[in-house]
């Protein structure tokens, strides 16, 4: 199957013993295959240095923090390979909020069975919800009084209150399950 890669973190990857003798050797690279630079490839000839270190990194959507071997990015970046590009900032969000109640391997598949989607605002998400969720007899009921007068802010509280979230997102709010 043809996947497009869309999520492509990058680390920059710099040698331990030349940091701590005050010089910066590094350079970026592909996270993914962080696993694989040398000592060799990163000083652009052979050398004794042998440990190396990613110090500083991009495009993780919020799966890495701070400082880490260049072994641990390269399993990051593996799972986070899985993610397609319109999910990268909800799934961002999402760790943000809920990443510390669960194991990293287990992010992608939470997040997506966590998220509800993009919404102008929680009472367009309610709105939504309840048409999805209604018979065709009732769809019909609710283009007539009162349920077209349905005050969908009022059930968006009662939704939101039972279990949903709302982060903020450019122009509206990501919806997420929370339990
Ligand atoms: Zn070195």
């Amino acid at each position: 199957m043809l996947t497009v890669r869309t999520i492509d973190p990058q680390v920059w990857i710099g040698c331990l013993a030349c940091y701590t003798a005050g010089r910066l050797v590094g350079d970026w690279y592909a996270a993914n295959a962080a696993d694989l630079i040398t000592p060799a490839d990163l000083h652009g000839r052979e050398t004794t240095h042998e440990e190396l270190w990613v110090m500083d990194h991009e495009g993780f959507c919020g799966a890495l923090k701070g400082e880490c071997s260049p072994s641990e990015a390269a399993e990051v970046a593996e799972m986070l390979a899985d993610l397609k590009e319109h999910e990268a900032a909800p799934f961002a969000a999402w760790v943000e909020v809920f990443g510390e109640e669960s194991e990293r391997e287990h992010w992608v598949d939470q997040f997506r069975d966590a998220y509800r989607g993009f919404y102008e605002d929680e009472a367009a998400y309610a709105r939504e919800w309840a048409e999805e969720t209604s018979s065709d007899e009732d769809k019909e009921r609710m283009k007539r009084w009162p349920f077209n007068e349905i005050d969908w802010r009022r059930a968006a509280e009662e939704l939101f209150s039972g279990g949903l979230h709302a982060e903020d997102a450019p122009g509206g709010i990501w919806v997420f399950w929370s339990r």
